[in-house]
């Protein structure tokens, strides 16, 4: 049953690449956006990344100052949980780490009102596992958006086995509010589109570290030759070579699978702290005006 989308008010833990991003889209919409972390001053940090994006927006032209405003003034950052207690919905946008997560859920569960609904945007890990930490199971359900968020045209809502149909026709409701092609995922690790893709890329780092191939190589081979917009490490180091690294973990534990294993490089990257295009060095440089392969 098509339904209509009654949230007004949407809380967003964690501000990085995504938390971020979903903020600036359901501000867009006109919705207000609680912004928080782990502290008011990350929160605030992701916010003024969001304020820089619609800057340049604004000098090509393509938004106006005045929409400009009006949006960033729909986005209030917070420091705790308690000010999440008015928000219809409110999604976890946290680092990819089930500890971090579980922990979240049990404190900001507690105040939740009546009949909100909490999200995970989680890319790997399996949503019945986390319902199960979460305050009310059928209020519970997975939604995976994609980077950048106010570009992609795509979410994956997945309902966990105690979700209710109410609570999936909801989340499906504001999926489609936002602008969003929603479609319906099985809850296994990584769900449809990581479940294909993450492998993929972490077949290209095993590739680079077998020395088959360059980075640039690697990239415009699939680029050229399999017609993907963007090469695979060139998009690893956009992902974040930490996620990408998490969720191939999870993968391979989930599965007890050895084909999901990460790729000794991706290891090696995460322990330099070469994240990739945050941490400014991943597979490339970003510390020049264009990127270089950084080996
Ligand atoms: P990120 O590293 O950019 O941001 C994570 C944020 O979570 C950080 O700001 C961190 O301070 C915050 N955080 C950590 N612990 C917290 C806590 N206890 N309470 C509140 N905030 C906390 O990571 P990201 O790429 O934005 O990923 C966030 C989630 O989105 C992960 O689950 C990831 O798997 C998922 N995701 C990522 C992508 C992607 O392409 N990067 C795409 C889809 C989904």
């Amino acid at each position: 049953m098509e339904r209509e989308c009654s949230v007004q008010t949407v809380g967003i833990i964690g501000a990085g690449i995504m938390g971020s991003g979903i903020a600036q889209t359901v501000a867009s919409k006109g919705m207000d956006v609680i912004l928080t972390d782990i502290s008011l001053e990350n929160a605030e940090k992701g916010k003024a990344g969001i304020a820089k994006g619609l800057s340049r927006l604004v000098a090509k032209e393509k938004m106006t100052q005045a929409d400009a405003d009006a949006l960033l003034a729909r986005i209030t950052p917070a420091g705790d949980y308690s000010a999440l207690s008015g928000c219809d919905l409110v999604i976890e946008a946290a680092t990819e780490r089930e500890d971090i997560k579980a922990k979240i859920f049990e404190a900001a569960g507690k105040v939740l009102k009546d009949g909100a609904i909490m999200v995970s945007n989680t890319s790997s890990i399996p949503i019945t596992r986390m319902a199960a930490q979460s305050p009310d199971p059928t209020r519970f359900c997975g939604m995976h958006f994609f980077n950048p968020v106010p570009v992609m045209g795509l979410v994956e809502v997945i309902p966990g086995l105690a979700t209710s149909p109410d609570t999936t026709s909801r989340v499906k409701a504001f999926g489609e509010k936002l602008g969003k092609t929603v479609v319906l995922a099985g809850d296994a690790p990584g769900f449809v589109v990581n479940r294909i893709l993450c492998p993929l890329l972490n077949e290209a780092i095993f590739v680079l570290g077998e020395g088959l191939a360059s980075v640039e190589d690697i990239d415009a081979g699939m680029r050229l030759g399999a017609n993907h917009p963007m090469g695979p490490l060139t998009l690893a180091d956009f992902v974040g070579l930490d996620t990408l690294y998490e969720i191939m973990k999870v993968f391979q534990a989930t599965t007890g699978d050895p084909k999901y294993r990460p790729a000794p490089l991706l290891q090696k990257y995460v322990e330099a702290g070469w994240y990739g295009r945050k941490t400014g060095k991943g597979f490339y440089d970003y510390s020049g005006e264009k990127p270089v392969p950084s080996q």
